[in-house]
């Protein structure tokens, strides 16, 4: 393993899946640098944007966004005070103890995360089940892979991805469906692009409603309709049980179920499957032709199945497919569903989940609750289910649920139906939020705030999507008073087992996190996921796959290569997978179809990727994606604020034309929540989405639901953007984020690379108080005397410009929405550092254009090295048409793509539509 230098420490990302290993680097206590570890078998020392990224996350002047020490308040409408960690848990005790008396256990929940470590999971799921004696502990993982879950139980008998990514490597025909890999999970991406180039041959077929970065790089893109994979899957199915391109010899093997199967996915003809998903059938069937002909498929799914009411029947039908070809245990062959979060698979080993037991058990098997009641040393377990997310919330705002304490998540950002969500948590007798960072939207309901420790702080484990455990270590102590979450739990259940059961021996007997661990594996005997043959000391030498039984020497690769299967016949079952619409269509009241998904820079409600500016260069803001012809169409421009409806609530965005979609199709990140996506009405973007899950995994369909869209009638606008004195940029982002509320649309984002600085942008149907806009300048250091100034009260028009050391330092437009022409240039300008002597007289003037010889940088496509589309674009005018290797030149001259390489899929495509024009 390579060595490291003084101050360095293994460990990992805390963003996605894929699990990737990093090297931390620190000087004099703080984290100064991160780099991916070579050694790493995720990622062989590559790192994407976000995770390349994460040293910024911690740098010194973020520390007030911080939570470092408890605070408390005993009443509602009262402010929180800072409390000693004591005060605080002796109070949720008394809290939960007087609820519990008057309600019983299942009137307090926890509601955890996929980004806890694995002890942190375990500690909470015990302290839930196995001492307060309720099953209402569940995780944001149901948001994201429980349909993953259920599909794979239901198939293959166990929840296990029998995959690994070197399976990649060896795969002949990768079938992507519902994920754009190149965004979600960029290092298995760029795993993807060494495949290709090294085998010319491997082909690729994208199944995405949306052309994404992933799909346009396909060597067949199925652009579905959106909800329509069942239908497809079984169509392919179809086809191949036709072109006699199934293994007979496999299915009557290892598998059962098969004639139910065939004669259900009889109905589902090319010609109608075709008409279903909107796609040819010509595309269809050389879908199942390579699918079926390749010597060996691999799937990689994620959210596009999950995500949905009918996300257990999308992966079992996915998986269909492979037991029917016998494509699955074998290398480069088999249905490996990418997991979301860091840790979501450690808190599915654990089952830290309303319906899940420790080492893969089921809570609704009395035989598994007696002997997880017997590892732990209890009398029983309870056997009524927990409530999952969106019951639990539900439950909430009903008062069947009267305490919640959220760990490591933000409910009121990720949950869909916010409205709702933040009405149960206005309505909670009790709400403790366990974070590290201040600024949530959930932290804006606490009752109790507990600091935890985060990335870099903490030791533990997490498995990624291959199954691999991995060690995760502190590599400088928490900030304050912060600390490790699984320590929080040990504290407070103490505390409580001295109230509950008094005299006996504690079941929290940990002081360590290894401690954890260790009754964690032994947990695991005799189970599928198994790593009684592990201890940490191996985990400190290098990651490893379970299982590890006890006399193994490593971890399995790949599972069911001898085509035994963890049920109880031992064979795989064929599961027949009806095909259901989306819960909500669209129709004439709602006629847009708004999908949710990622963007390449940020991760899910931007905590933390939230607070570098840097990682909002490729999206800088909250746009609304439609397609040029329904712009068209409604007569509306691009960058235009629209009012977006759903049945749940409004937001308000800016659009912008978005070819990547089907015309009636929308697309809104999931990352904006109402600290960036703000207004009287808004909660961020899923004020809009649905609640209905999926019936099995009880997974919400976040990816899908009907709305209309009007231009808005908020004629008042105004831009403020610049750089902050006062403390860091995501300070003064914090600082904005409760005035959003004040207005019907606002919004507030970081910009810039080195420096930071932050934009807010306003709108609503009348002027506010001119105490409001002095407010907001002060904020923006744009109220001092010497600041250029232009008012025009009759008409409510207003311009700030200040100017240091001859360059913009900020700038302030209001009034109606031509006051704001100049607000596009004036901004690239600021950010360019370009001194304005030359223009001073354009800059309180309302003109759209900039100043002759100013070219506007245009779009970042680079985060690292910080290089436009323009520049691309010129540079490669400059390159031959006979230049063999353009990329590679490019890339010799502006750097781009050649760091994380999260932008290479858009370099590549303007390379080559480049070259198309030469
Ligand atoms: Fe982190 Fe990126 Fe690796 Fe995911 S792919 S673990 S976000 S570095």
């Amino acid at each position: 393993m390579t060595p490291l230098a003084p101050g360095e420490v293994r460990s990992t990302c805390c963003y996605c899946g894929v699990g990737c290993g990093v090297i931390i680097e620190t000087a004099e206590g703080a984290i100064t640098g991160v780099r991916g570890d070579p050694d790493h078998p995720a990622n062989f020392g590559k790192l994407c944007s976000k995770g390349s990224s994460l040293h910024l996350t911690a740098r010194p002047e973020l520390r007030s966004s911080r939570l470092l020490h408890p605070e408390m308040r005993t009443g509602r409408d009262m402010p929180r005070a800072r409390a000693r960690w004591d005060e605080a848990l002796d109070y949720v005790v008394r809290r939960f103890l007087k609820i519990i008396s008057l309600h019983g256990p299942d009137a307090v929940a926890f509601y955890i995360s996929g980004q806890l470590l694995t002890e942190d999971y375990y500690v909470f799921n015990k302290l839930a089940k196995g001492l307060i004696g309720t099953n209402n502990v569940d995780t944001n993982s149901r948001l994201c892979m429980s349909s993953a879950v259920a599909g794979y139980k239901q198939t293959l008998g166990a929840d296990a991805p029998p995959c690994s990514y070197e399976d990649i490597e060896q795969a002949h025909c990768l079938f992507i469906a519902g994920s754009n890999t190149a965004f979600a999970h960029p290092i298995i991406y760029r795993r993807i692009e060494a495949a290709r180039a090294a085998r010319p041959g491997m082909r690729v077929i994208v199944v995405d409603p949306r052309r994404t970065d992933t799909a346009r790089e396909a060597d067949l893109h199925l652009a579905i309709l959106p909800g329509t994979d069942v239908a497809l899957f079984n169509g392919m199915l179809h086809l191949l049980l036709w072109e006699g391109l199934t293994n007979p010899a496999y299915i009557e093997a290892h598998t059962e179920g098969f004639e139910a199967l065939k004669a259900a996915v009889r109905e589902f003809t090319p010609k109608m499957v075709a008409e279903v998903c909107g796609i040819s059938e010509a595309d269809l069937t050389l879908a199942a032709k390579w699918f079926g002909e390749s010597p060996a498929t691999l799937s990689l799914y994620c959210q596009g199945l999950n995500q949905s009411t009918a996300g257990t029947a999308k992966n079992a039908a996915i998986i269909n497919l492979h037991l029917a070809t016998g494509q699955i245990g074998k290398p480069g062959a088999g249905p490996f569903s990418l997991t979301g979060q860091p840790n979501a698979m450690g808190g599915r080993e654990v089952g830290g989940m309303a319906n899940l037991l420790s080492a893969h058990r089921d809570l609704a098997n009395p035989g598994h609750r007696d002997e997880v009641a017997r590892l732990w040393g209890v009398d029983s377990v309870p056997a009524v289910p927990g409530k999952t997310a969106v019951e639990m919330f539900d439950a909430l705002r009903t008062k069947a649920i009267r305490a919640v304490w959220v760990v490591c998540t933000n409910p009121a950002q990720s949950m869909p139906f916010q409205g709702a969500v933040h009405e149960a948590l206005r309505n909670a007798e009790l709400v403790v939020v366990q974070e590290a960072y201040r600024s949530t939207e959930t932290a804006w309901y606490a009752d109790v705030l507990l600091p935890a420790a985060s990335w870099g702080e903490k030791e533990g484990t997490v498995t990624n999507s291959e199954r691999r455990i991995t060690r995760v270590r502190a590599a400088v102590p928490p900030p304050g008073q912060a600390r490790p979450d699984w320590e929080i739990a040990r504290d407070f259940a103490h505390k409580l087992e001295a109230r509950m059961r008094a005299g006996k021996p504690t079941l929290f007997p940990y002081d360590t996190a290894e401690a954890v661990w260790r009754e964690h594996r032994d947990s695991t005997r005799g189970r599928d996921l198994d790593i009684t043959g592990l201890d940490y000391a191996m985990l400190e030498a290098a990651p490893q796959q379970w299982p590890f039984r006890q006399g193994d020497t490593q971890g399995r690769a790949r599972l069911y290569e001898d085509g035994r299967f963890p049920t109880a016949s031992g064979k795989a079952r064929f599961v027949v997978t009806p095909y259901r619409p989306v819960a909500e269509p669209a129709d004439a009241h709602y006629p847009f179809r708004l999908l949710t998904g990622r963007l390449r820079d940020q991760w899910h409600g931007m905590t933390r990727s939230g607070s570098v500016a840097k990682l909002y260069n490729h999206a800088p803001e909250p746009v609304l994606g439609v397609h040029p012809g329904d712009l068209e169409r409604r007569g509306l421009q691009p960058g235009e604020l629209l009012r977006v409806e759903s049945r749940r609530g409004v937001v308000h965005a800016l659009c912008a034309a978005d070819d990547s979609l089907r015309q009636g199709q929308l697309f809104l990140p999931m990352h904006w929540g109402a600290r960036f996506l703000g207004g009287r009405e808004s909660l961020g973007v899923n004020t809009l989405t649905l609640p209905a899950y999926d019936k099995d995994s009880k997974q919400p369909e976040l990816k899908h639901c009907a709305v209309r869209i009007t231009r808005a009638a908020l004629p008042w606008r105004l831009a403020a953007f610049g750089y902050t004195t006062l403390g860091s940029a995501a300070s003064l982002l914090d600082a904005l984020a409760p005035l959003l509320n004040e207005f019907a649309f606002a919004s507030v984002v970081l910009m810039g690379h080195e420096e930071e600085g932050v934009l807010l942008r306003i709108a609503d149907d009348k002027a506010p108080s001119p105490q409001v806009i002095e407010d907001i300048d002060r904020r923006f250091g744009l109220a001092q005397s010497d600041v250029l100034r232009y008012d025009d009260a009759r008409r409510g028009v207003g311009r700030r410009v200040d100017i240091l050391h001859g360059r913009l330092r900020g700038v302030r437009l209001s009034g109606d929405s031509p006051q704001l022409a100049a607000e596009v240039w004036l901004k690239e300008w600021l950010l360019s550092g370009e001194p304005v002597a030359a223009i001073r007289r354009f800059l309180l003037a309302p003109t759209a254009t900039a100043p002759s010889g100013f070219a506007p940088a245009g779009k970042v496509v680079c985060s690292c090295f910080n290089v436009t589309q323009t520049q691309i674009e010129k540079h490669m005018e400059t390159l031959s048409a006979t230049s063999t290797d353009r990329l590679k030149a490019l890339q010799g001259a502006l750097r781009c793509g050649t760091n994380c390489g999260s932008c290479l899929p858009e370099v590549r495509r303007l390379t080559q539509a480049a070259a198309a024009m030469a």
